[in-house]
């Protein structure tokens, strides 16, 4: 090892995400801030990347996981049900769109990525189709960092590595209308000519060949909280149809409640396959993750062989299926989803009168409280920011020196090029501290230009 390297290395023993940065230590949470060993306040506007639902302290949820673990921690799904597990399949599926009719809960959203798809395969294998083996998703997606979810996302930056190493999945255009949708199309055909290309896309595979298509309602890492335009869910639904194909709708991000209502997908009157769930499910609590099928999928495995061929030590962990429990019974009797939707519209709109004529904000889109805000170097062009600048870093850096915490990431025009933030506050959010977002947002988007090298921003 060179003794400059030597002489940078962190005393931790902790393998770090990063090597070259020191983190604060995160010592406590009140609500929606989080405390770090030397007293520093951050507001977290994000819930880390769109988890902490509930904020960080909710006496209801720490209650529960106090008293299922005092109770029993672990029963081990191969050999026992539980009560939390029973009550959170029940609650979850009595809320979901109508068809939807089992849940079964693994440990985070790659996990329940994978579970789908294996799900998807077999459900064909017990319809008699084992030919059905291929899967399309859509460019500028994330579904996880496992192999499976790797492959179907379209992640540059977290493929590249081990592209070598994933299974061959076609990528169709997403719906991304600030930047796709030409300015002589509606809404209505933009959404069309987009779900237009699965249909394409599952003739040239071979309709017998195509086991099912995965898409998030509304794209979150990858595109900033991008919604599709009214009507583009519908077409997908129908070309699944219309080949048989599965539909897979990960909810990981934006479902349980962050857009507004508890499933993604009821926006879109559209009834999935299967669906996924994770991140705001557990709130951070524990982590859980969960897959709902359809009643056609669980009656293919019930009539057919009798058993889902797939698993996990922790699938259905007790102690995570309580607190998730918890927080989904928090959100129902304190009425949690009216305010997700009041106050993402206050924080939108609060956004828009801060930065909606900011020379590099080109866009304030999102639903509910999941909000995206796309920088741009040029409004009129819509020209992102050159890619080596890494704006993103930059803006979650000026962001904890601002004393919040937003999820900022890049790639959202081409995998490479685009900086965007995602807003994801706990439904809790509160009208001052909405304000407080507010604030702090524009001061750390401006921070974070002004880091720029000369010249490149104005
Ligand atoms: N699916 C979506 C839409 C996600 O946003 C993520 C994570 O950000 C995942 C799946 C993977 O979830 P996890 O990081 O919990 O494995």
């Amino acid at each position: 090892m060179s003794p400059d390297k030597a002489s940078t290395r962190s005393a931790s023993r902790v393998f770090a995400r990063e090597f070259h940065r020191t983190l604060p230590k995160a010592m406590r949470g009140e609500g929606i801030w989080i405390v770090d060993s030397e007293g520093r306040r951050y507001l977290d506007a994000s819930g880390g990347p769109a988890v902490s639902c509930l904020g960080h302290s909710h006496p209801k949820v720490i209650e529960a996981v106090q008293r299922q673990a005092a109770l029993l921690p672990f029963a081990y799904s191969l050999f026992f049900s539980s009560e939390p597990l029973e009550e959170l399949a029940a609650l979850l599926v009595e809320a979901a769109p109508a068809g939807m009719d089992k849940v079964f809960f693994v440990c985070g959203g790659s996990e329940a990525t994978e579970a789908a798809l294996k799900l998807a395969r077999q459900y064909h294998l017990e319809k008699g189709q084992p030919q059905r083996r291929h899967f399309i998703s859509r460019r500028q997606s994330y579904h996880g960092n496992t192999l499976g979810a790797l492959a179907v996302g379209d992640n540059p930056a977290r493929r590249a590595t081990y592209a070598p190493m994933l299974m061959e999945v076609r990528h169709i255009a997403t719906c991304y209308p600030y930047r796709e949708k030409r300015s002589d199309e509606t809404e209505a055909a933009y959404g069309r000519r987009a779900a237009d290309e699965l249909d394409r896309a599952i003739r040239e595979l071979g309709p017998e060949n195509v086991a099912a298509f995965i898409a998030e309602p509304v794209v979150g890492a990858t595109l900033g909280a991008c919604p599709p335009v009214p009507g583009y869910f519908k077409r997908i639904r129908e070309i699944c149809d219309r080949h048989g194909v599965l539909l897979i709708l990960d909810e990981v991000m934006c479902g349980m409640g962050r857009c507004g209502t508890l499933y993604a997908c009821e926006a879109e009157d559209v009834v999935p396959d299967i669906l996924t769930m994770a991140k705001g499910l557990g709130a951070g609590y524990q982590p859980i993750g969960g897959v709902m099928a359809h009643r056609r999928v669980v009656e293919a495995i019930e009539s057919g062989s009798g058993a889902l061929m797939h698993g996990h030590t922790y699938l259905n962990h007790t102690v995570g299926c309580a607190a998730a429990l918890a927080v989904q019974r928090a959100i129902q009797e304190e009425d949690l989803l009216a305010n997700v939707r009041r106050q993402g519209e206050r924080l939108k709109q609060g956004l828009e009168e801060r930065l909606g004529n900011h020379r590099h904000v080109g866009d304030v889109r999102g639903r509910g409280l999941f909000l995206g805000i796309e920088l741009v170097q040029d409004r009129a062009s819509k020209r992102p920011f050159d890619p080596d600048l890494k704006l993103h870093a930059r803006l979650r850096d000026a962001g904890m020196s601002e004393g919040i915490v937003c999820y900022p990431s890049g790639g959202c025009v081409d995998g490479r090029r685009g900086d965007h933030v995602v807003l994801a506050p706990p439904f809790t959010v509160t009208d001052r501290e909405v304000e407080e977002i507010v604030e702090r947002m524009g001061r750390t988007i401006d921070r974070a230009l002004r880091s720029l090298p000369a010249g490149q921003a104005g």
